[in-house]
């Protein structure tokens, strides 16, 4: 059953030719068709053309190319419908989009598929990456593996459930205020956002430019540092990627953590918290210290405003990047008697509630008038944001926190109140607006139902060879990433 591996393990067994990529990519598919009529993470898959990949894989396996050339030779590999790859569907979890098909890869899917990955299928999300809990998708929600009753997270609640469900081997996603750790958090996968311009966002359908990253769901902390391997780099296609080499993150992993200072930010560990979350962090805690790890607590005085800044900055950069949906260069037209009433039209039946709430968020907030008093003083208290983590980490190597407030909450629960639905990110958001690197790993479960708890590791700029250190470490002393859903 080539769908319940890791990539480690999956590579290992292609190099030894005991199974094939066809055999992982058809057990991937037969799973799905199993179990995604519950999961609900595909928004569509393109069988052929991911057959047709794995026998490409499997010619140059038997040709004697190895996986130390192309890491991820033979593996499935699945996107979060945010990012492009050529000839697919794209949707971006919206109707406006239509029929569109993107006619280049993205440069993370260039990446993907020159290391040898077999890239298929698109899976599902909030509306242009708007939401905590997929129920925003224009199509249908995705079911947390654990607890179909339940949400999986979001925005891109899809790519977490994937891998969760053991449907692929890993995916990615894109992270704009916790997109990729809440959603692998609450479905008890490891979710990587990386530092800001540490991987390209060519192809990637903007939200808000200056918070979005791409990062990686994988079912381990080895894997975590091979996806973001893969990923990174320098791209001239995208001006804010950084210019900095790539370190070898596998080189990070070890079993112990001495030397390491670790910050418990004292802010994260108060109201709203559920105990079952509270008392699985601690206890994290406690492992990462009898590793090795001293811990400390540190303050982040001003990421009690990290929410509202959020809700600024996030908004007025989607109200602009989404003035491209018009009916003229993409997707879906509602015919108009003049260009004005076609876009109108176009716009009013192509974006849900929660986009047209944003839109309108945004375009207020940078009106003349408003910019002053919301968008300005939000990009200032941005810094003051910024400038907490970079002093606790004049202090420590890495701080740790819950992912979440509470685990996977219900399907509906929040549905009708868009600010308690915001606050499920509480914890995620600062560290987008602080620019740094963070992941998410699964570090205990909640008693009934069963249901996983997110550790968060928030590291330096760059500082992403000490999060898979830590995470690598950890995860060899519990074992926690080992328990699998039942739809798994
Ligand atoms: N849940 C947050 C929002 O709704 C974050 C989304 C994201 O990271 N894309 O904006």
């Amino acid at each position: 059953m080539p769908h319940r591996l890791n990539i480690s393990e999956l590579t290992a067994r292609l190099a030894r030719r005991e199974t094939s990529a066809r055999e992982a990519m058809q057990s991937c598919l037969d799973h799905i068709g199993r179990v995604d009529s519950a999961v609900k993470a595909f928004l569509s898959y393109d069988t052929a053309d991911a057959l047709a990949q794995a026998d490409r894989a499997d010619r140059e396996i038997a040709e004697g190319r190895t996986h130390a050339e192309k890491p991820l030779l033979g593996v499935p590999i699945a996107l979060k419908d945010v990012l492009c790859q050529q000839g697919q569907p794209l949707n971006c979890g919206s109707k406006i989009l239509g029929n569109y098909r993107s006619p280049y890869d993205a440069t993370v899917v260039v990446k993907l598929k020159e290391a040898g990955a077999i890239v298929f299928g698109r899976l599902n999300m909030d509306e242009f990456a708007m939401g905590s809990s997929t129920e925003n998708s224009a199509f249908f929600t995705t079911r947390n593996p654990w607890d179909t009753d339940r949400i999986p997270g979001g925005s891109s609640g899809g790519s977490a459930a994937a891998v969760a469900s053991n449907e692929c081997l890993a995916s990615l996603g894109s992270d704009t205020g916790g997109s990729i750790r809440q959603p692998a958090a609450l479905c008890g996968c490891i979710g990587v956002k990386p530092t800001y311009g540490r991987v390209s966002r060519y192809g990637l359908v903007a939200f808000a430019s200056s918070l979005d990253q791409i990062g990686s769901f994988t079912k381990t902390a080895a894997d975590a540092a091979l996806m973001t391997q893969i990923i990174s780099g320098h791209d001239p296609r995208d001006s804010t990627s950084l210019n900095e080499p790539v370190p070898d993150y596998r080189a990070a992993l070890g079993n112990d953590l001495r030397g390491l200072r670790l910050g418990v930010a004292k802010e994260f560990m108060v109201g709203g918290l559920d105990p079952e979350v509270r008392d699985s962090v601690d206890a994290a805690i406690r492992q990462l210290q009898s590793l090795g790890a001293t811990v400390e607590e540190v303050s982040l005085p001003h990421s009690e405003h990290a929410v509202a800044t959020y809700y600024i900055i996030a908004t007025a950069e989607a109200s602009a990047n989404l003035a491209r949906f018009d009916g003229v260069r993409y997707g879906a037209r509602v015919a108009g008697s003049d260009p004005t009433e076609m876009y109108e039209r176009t716009r009013g039946a192509g974006f849900g509630a929660e986009v047209k709430r944003r839109i309108i968020l945004g375009t207020y907030v940078l009106s003349s008038g408003y910019y002053d008093a919301y968008y300005l003083r939000a990009q200032k208290v941005r810094t003051l944001i910024r400038n907490d983590f970079l002093k606790a980490f004049e202090k420590v190597d890495a701080i740790v926190s819950p992912t979440t407030p509470t685990a996977a909450f219900r399907l509906g629960e929040k549905t009708q109140d868009p600010l308690q639905m915001y606050l499920s990110d509480i914890f995620t958001i600062s560290c987008n607006l602080a620019g740094i690197s963070g992941l998410s790993m699964p570090c205990g479960f909640t008693k009934s139902p069963k249901l996983p708890i997110g550790l968060q590791l928030l590291g330096k700029p760059l500082g992403e060879p000490t999060l898979f250190h830590i995470a690598h470490a950890y995860e060899q002393a519990t074992g926690w990433h080992l328990e699998r859903a039942p739809l798994a």
